[in-house]
């Protein structure tokens, strides 16, 4: 098998394991001589085992301009396409193995948003990765800058942890990844606390005709229902890019069904999901594949932590330049239709 197919196989497993990949979140990407291959910006790694969603970039380009410390390079892709290289094209490039995989998985997301994370806490994990802790960045070139900081320039640091985000993963062939991803959501895995919760049977109609109903995945409700899950919905909403970028800067949590709708007819842009305390989870139609994808990351996130756990929740300023950065808005965009 070409290494080609075995990335695509490799892709499309992950792709389809909530815990590992959520939505169109992570990235993979492998070199080829001049060429590094890296996954189009909005697509799902779910997908590679039927579409093309990989971009050829020049390698040379980039690593000249990261050996320079020029972080804001924009990736030359190598043909002509309509797909955009992942906006951590950078992330891959900085990494010298030849296969690197990025993703948010939940096993290990429910450390990295701890407070004062950082892997020397962690005296048991495989010395042999060589791992890095990288602060919270802005994805694109800051966290490149971060990431970069922390590389020697070889193979030897396998893992690189950033907080608040995901892990980085580089390795030369794909067993060898495969192992290193095993080993860490084995390695951080939590049993999750869940409760029993029924779906509301009522739903939200506004004057306009915009309708609530209750979300279809009855564990979603639990947001809403558990206290110590409501408690995390206003403590700690905006935890990591993905989730403010696909579900918002803040939980739009609400008293009662009553009270929502008194509220909502005043919006003239309304939410795709609100929360109504002990009653549940209701969405609207814009509700599309990708924000549910998120909602249940932050889910099984939240179940995996103790109630005591203390978490490092993003700044307002960190939301806005999340929010408002383009490259998010055509991510964003080319899930609508999802
Ligand atoms: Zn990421």
């Amino acid at each position: 098998m070409s290494l080609h197919e075995s990335v695509r196989q490799f892709c499309s497993e992950i792709g389809k394991d909530p815990l590992i990949v959520q939505g169109a979140g992570g990235n993979v990407s492998w070199k080829e001589n001049d060429i590094l291959w890296i996954k189009a910006s909005g697509t799902w790694l779910a997908d590679a085992g039927d579409k093309d969603i990989f971009v050829p970039v020049q390698l040379d380009h980039l690593t000249k301009a990261l050996k320079n410390g020029d972080y804001a390079v924009v990736p030359q892709t190598a043909t002509s396409t309509p797909l955009k290289p992942s906006i951590e094209t950078l992330l891959h490039a900085l990494m010298p193995h030849r296969i690197v995989v990025h993703v948010h998985a939940i096993e290990v997301l429910a450390h990295l948003v701890r407070k004062d994370f950082d892997h020397t806490n962690y005296p048991a994990l495989d010395k042999s990765l060589n791992s890095r802790t990288v602060k919270y960045c802005k994805p694109g070139a800051e966290l490149a800058e971060a990431v970069a900081n922390q590389l020697d320039g070889t193979t030897s640091t396998r893992v690189v942890f950033l907080r608040n985000h995901g892990v980085i993963i580089g390795g030369d062939s794909i067993e060898e990844l495969s192992k290193t991803l095993h080993h860490l959501t084995h390695f951080f895995a939590t049993p999750a606390v869940s409760a029993q919760i029924s779906t509301p049977d009522t739903s939200l109609r506004l004057a306009n005709g915009a309708e609530f109903n209750p979300i279809g995945l009855a564990k979603l409700h639990e947001v809403a229902i558990t206290p110590s899950l409501v408690d995390r919905l206003t403590d700690n909403w905006a935890l990591y890019p993905d989730h403010v970028v696909f579900l918002g800067p803040h939980p739009r949590l609400f008293e009662s069904l009553e009270e929502a709708k008194s509220s909502l007819e005043q919006e003239a842009e309304l939410p795709d999901v609100i929360f109504v305390r002990g009653l549940g989870t209701f969405a609207r139609e814009t509700m599309n594949k990708a924000k549910i994808a998120q909602l249940i990351c932050y889910y099984d996130v939240m179940t995996k932590l103790n109630d005591g756990a203390q978490l490092s929740t993003l700044t307002n300023m960190q939301i806005s330049e999340l929010i408002d950065w383009d490259a998010e808005k055509y991510r964003r965009g080319l899930n609508d239709e999802k």
